[in-house]
């Protein structure tokens, strides 16, 4: 099937700003709470939001084989689930439906007051239960710097870097979407100089600038995935800052990896941007260092031209751009991370979420935490109110934005924006 939901030539009935990061090319899906307090599965075109229970209810999908309640859902798990050939016949249905050439909705008043939403009558929720969320450390760059400057800059990479791409298993149950704040959290740290830790307060408090997949139901218990299939079990992406605390880090690390450091929270922005809306921004990836074992070469464009940048917004002044980074640097593709997680026969289940790893570009200004902008603190970074940074202080707003751009068509991802409270503090009795 066609993904006729692409044409660059398609304009909407819908207003769409110049520079929206949604376009009726972009057709993204996400949850939200309306103003009647009801829950739906929706998308979007410019500033409007558009409910898709209501859509369906009301008829406009009858040629599309779907269950009644799969948009009626508090989570996009189920209608993941239904594969690839459902996400595309319904967006190239709503990319009908919303064409400025179709008057059917257009002209239906009664319709439009069920179906669309301002932005400010609905309150967007997680978009998918996530069962599993991996955390890949697929950038060279960050993989380079980070072990430069805590083990030795002749061996920064360790041996196996370039033949796998390395992961840990995070934690699903704190990730929240964009708008919710989180804690400063507690742990435990040894200061420098002390051979005793103690307990208190993390000190560096770090986003990592990241981009999540979400995939469909892929492989059953023992069943791999071959590198070249692996896009058609993903279902979409989205920007994800994945907070990390660099003194508990540190500390805890040795031998098994992230644990506490990074399971107090992650951000996702809300709306899932399909892999089918992202075709037309396929590039090549970086060409590999080593020759990689079979199951991992992969044939073709398998990475995407995705701009991205990070804010820093500290109370009461407006936000500094601290990094503009890109997806395309990525060395492991997600095809590549998707058949290294199933190599062994892993289950991949619908609405699972895997990170990228930090996604640090090759100059300075590209790096993609405050571990590697600062170098360690080193280096302060200078905002705009005059103010530096070399980690995240309390009550500042982290703030990712992503948008591909070619022959003047712009999708993007919208923003992934959280403020980071004082440590959590037990209520009084
Ligand atoms: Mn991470």
């Amino acid at each position: 099937m066609p993904i006729t939901a692409n044409n660059p030539d398609r304009k909407s009935w819908l207003h769409v700003d110049k520079n929206s990061d949604f376009p009726i090319q972009n057709i993204p899906f996400g949850v939200f709470l309306t103003r009647d307090d009801i829950i739906t599965i929706g998308t979007r075109i410019g500033d409007t939001a558009i409910d898709l229970g209501a859509l369906h209810q009301l008829g406009y999908f009858k040629d599309i084989p779907l269950t009644d309640d799969i948009f009626l859902q508090d989570t996009l798990n189920d209608f993941i689930a239904d594969g690839r050939k459902t996400w595309r016949a319904v967006r190239n249905k709503i990319a009908e439906i919303f064409d400025a050439e179709n008057n059917t909705l257009k002209d239906n008043l009664k319709h439009k007051e069920v179906v669309l939403f301002r932005l400010d009558e609905i309150e967007m929720q997680l978009p998918v239960q996530i069962g599993d969320y991996t955390d890949f450390y697929s950038s060279i760059e960050h993989a380079t710097n980070v072990g430069t400057m805590f083990r030795d800059p002749d061996n920064a990479l360790l041996p196996n870097w370039l033949h796998i791409p390395v992961g840990y298993h995070g934690r699903s149950s704190s990730i929240v979407p964009s708008g919710i704040p989180v804690h400063r959290p507690k742990g435990q740290t040894l200061p420098a100089g002390a051979t005793e830790p103690v307990f208190g307060p993390s000190r560096l408090v770090d986003f990592e600038l990241e981009m999540a997949f979400i995939t469909t139901d892929a492989n059953d218990l023992g069943e791999p995935i071959p590198v070249d299939e692996a896009e058609e079990y993903i279902f979409g992406m989205v920007l994800f800052n994945d907070w990390s605390a660099r003194d508990m880090q540190k500390w805890e690390y040795v031998p098994l990896g992230p644990f506490l450091a990074k399971s107090f929270a992650s951000s996702v922005s809300p709306w899932i941007v399909t892999l089918d809306a992202l075709q037309p921004y396929k590039v090549k990836g970086p060409k590999p260092l080593k020759k990689q074992l079979p199951y991992l070469q992969q044939t073709g464009e398998k990475s995407y031209n995705i701009n991205l940048e990070v804010a820093i917004q500290p109370e009461k002044h407006k936000e500094t751009v601290v990094s503009r980074s890109n997806f395309k640097h990525m060395y492991w593709s997600m095809s590549q991370q998707l058949a290294h997680h199933t190599s062994n026969g892993c289950p991949v289940n619908s609405g699972d979420l895997m990170g990228s790893g930090t996604i640090s570009g090759p100059t300075p200004d590209s790096y993609g935490s405050m571990l590697e902008l600062s170098w360690r603190g080193e280096k302060p970074v200078k905002l705009d109110d005059g103010t530096e940074r070399k980690f995240i202080n309390d009550n500042d707003t982290v703030i990712m934005r992503g948008y591909c751009e070619n022959n003047g068509t712009r999708i993007g991802f919208g923003e992934v924006s959280t403020k980071l409270l004082p440590v959590f503090e037990p209520k009084k009795k």
